[in-house]
């Protein structure tokens, strides 16, 4: 097919994680590329997850540093936390993000069109403007390749109080900031919220349906950062759901069903359904041109990011593979290298994402959990729980919880966890070794870094258990 008959050479829809990368590199490489995009720049992860829950996590942190400075010498005072000013501080950020992620396509030669995409055929995509715009007329562009990169959005589910509950999206603005927080969920943004806004000073309840929070994870590491976060404040009710709810004025009113407690009742000033996400394909089309979505919303792609219509693939959320902007980023970028370069870039190890829970204190988790690596076979644990250095003076009883999961047979590290200050920060490194094949010996043969937290994953000798 002439390059002649299009408008582009890919067309990228959604100007978010994985979308801007796409655009970005394929323009590098002599593409011509459009994306359109009918949101605010960045997407998910700049406008309302991963950049603007950090800020209110760095921000949540302050109140016990505040407290603990005192073990340190420093004058007791008494601080005061201004919300808005936080809100407010944090709307200037992620507008700056917004101009850099334009900048970023600009400089790179892509096109960006402001509006809302369909996909009408194989390679044509109609974009209704966003209301404002210039022009408001429906526009057509016709593209040899067609990148889905629209993302998820939060769901809420059905149930007594539904029709209060606010999502993840609402909170960073939410006004006035609740007193009172329920979370229903127990996932990422369940724990992590629920971490923030009991650190923000908020009066937090977490109610989970299941028997431990962070399904998935190395059950050590949920357990002990549930202890963690109830020793700093946040009600954690397992087993548990809302059975009846009630609204006057704006406290709303919550029975609990607990299955190992009498039923509850608690007041709320807003309720938080942290309760999953969906893919967003709503009004994109994809059925019309033969893309059938799986059981749960996501599109289907082969190992290439290829749909069932060759000329259209997705990457992202929306296909649902691990939903984190490091993995949006590279499936972006493994798509890009077999469409416009050689095609040698090894495909992403799933199996190896390195992941943190912005948690008070944080998750950093990579490689298989200690239940998972069991069902493999033999295994040896070593395993580490102590006061940080810094909590000797502070005051603070939060503990560190540091894991490794050794297979028995090859030595191989199979997994490495981690619940402490920066857990993501000292993971990170360790991701690179595991992807490289570690183990114990190897880990054992690295000199340390004193007096530091993370010296103790090269320091741990004993065997906890097999
Ligand atoms: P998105 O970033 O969601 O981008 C999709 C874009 O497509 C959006 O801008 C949307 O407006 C646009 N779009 C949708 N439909 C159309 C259409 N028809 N036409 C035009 N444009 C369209 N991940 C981490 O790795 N670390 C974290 O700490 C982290 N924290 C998070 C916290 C929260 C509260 C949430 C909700 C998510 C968090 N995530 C985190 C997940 C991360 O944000 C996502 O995995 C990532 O943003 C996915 O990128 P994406 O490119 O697939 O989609
Ligand atoms: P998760 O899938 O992590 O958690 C969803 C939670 O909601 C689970 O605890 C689940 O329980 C519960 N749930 C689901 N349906 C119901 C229901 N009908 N009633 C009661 N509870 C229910 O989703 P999140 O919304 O927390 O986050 C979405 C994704 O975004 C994450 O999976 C992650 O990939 C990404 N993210 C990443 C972050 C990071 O990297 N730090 C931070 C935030 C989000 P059960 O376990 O029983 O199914």
């Amino acid at each position: 097919m002439s390059t002649m008959n299009f408008d582009c050479d890919l067309l990228v829809i959604g100007a978010g994680s994985g979308g801007v990368r796409a655009g970005r590199f394929a323009a590098q490489r002599g593409a011509r590329v459009i994306v359109v995009e009918g949101g605010a720049l960045g997407g998910t992860c700049v406008n309302v997850g991963c950049i603007p829950k950090k800020l209110y996590s760095y921000a949540a942190h302050y109140a016990e540093a505040f407290e603990q400075s005192q073990g340190f010498g420093w004058e007791a005072v008494e601080p005061h936390f201004d919300w808005s000013v936080l809100k407010a501080r944090r709307a200037a950020e992620i507008g700056r993000l917004n101009g850099i992620y334009d900048g970023l396509l600009k400089a790179a030669g892509a096109t960006l069109v402001r509006g809302w995409a369909r996909v009408i055929d194989p390679h044509t995509v109609a974009v209704r403007p966003v209301p404002g715009g210039a022009d408001s007329a429906v526009q057509h562009y016709r593209a040899r390749h067609i990148l889905l990169a629209t993302g998820g959005q939060p769901q809420k589910v059905d149930g007594p109080g539904a029709e209060w509950a606010l999502t993840s999206d609402d909170m960073f603005d939410i006004d006035p900031f609740p007193r009172r927080l329920v979370v229903i969920g127990g996932g990422y943004i369940a724990c992590e919220f629920a971490s923030i806004f009991n650190g923000l000073g908020a009066q937090v309840t977490l109610v989970h349906r299941g028997p431990r929070l962070l399904r998935g994870f190395d059950h050590e590491v949920a357990d002990f950062v549930t202890a963690e976060m109830r020793k700093k404040g946040v009600t954690v009710h397992l087993q548990c759901t809302v059975a009846e709810a009630q609204r006057q004025g704006d406290t709303q009113r919550l029975r609990l069903k607990q299955a190992a407690a009498e039923d509850a009742v608690i007041e709320a000033d807003a309720v938080l359904h942290a309760t999953g996400r969906i893919p967003r394909t709503r009004g994109l089309g994809l059925e019309a041109i033969g893309i059938t979505l799986n059981a749960n919303g996501t599109v289907p792609v082969d190992a290439h990011f290829q749909t069932a219509v060759p000329s259209v693939h997705a990457i992202g959320d929306l296909v649902g593979h691990m939903a984190l902007t490091p993995v949006a980023l590279g499936e972006a970028m493994v798509l890009v290298d077999r469409l416009f370069g050689d095609g040698t870039r090894p495909p992403i190890d799933y199996a190896m994402v390195p992941t943190a829970v912005f948690t008070h204190p944080n998750i950093g988790t990579v490689g298989l959990s200690e239940e998972a690596a069991r069902e493999r076979g033999p295994v040896r644990i070593y395993r580490s729980d102590f006061k940080p250095l810094q909590h000797t003076l502070s005051g603070s009883t939060e503990r560190t919880l540091m894991k490794i999961v050794v297979d028995d047979a090859s030595d191989r590290v199979l997994g490495m966890h981690m619940v402490g200050a920066d857990a993501g920060e000292v993971v990170q490194g360790f991701a690179v070794a595991l992807q490289a094949g570690l183990t114990k010996a190897q880990l054992d043969r690295t000199v340390g870094i004193h007096p530091t937290a993370a010296e103790e994953f090269v320091t741990m000798r004993e065997v906890t258990r097999r």
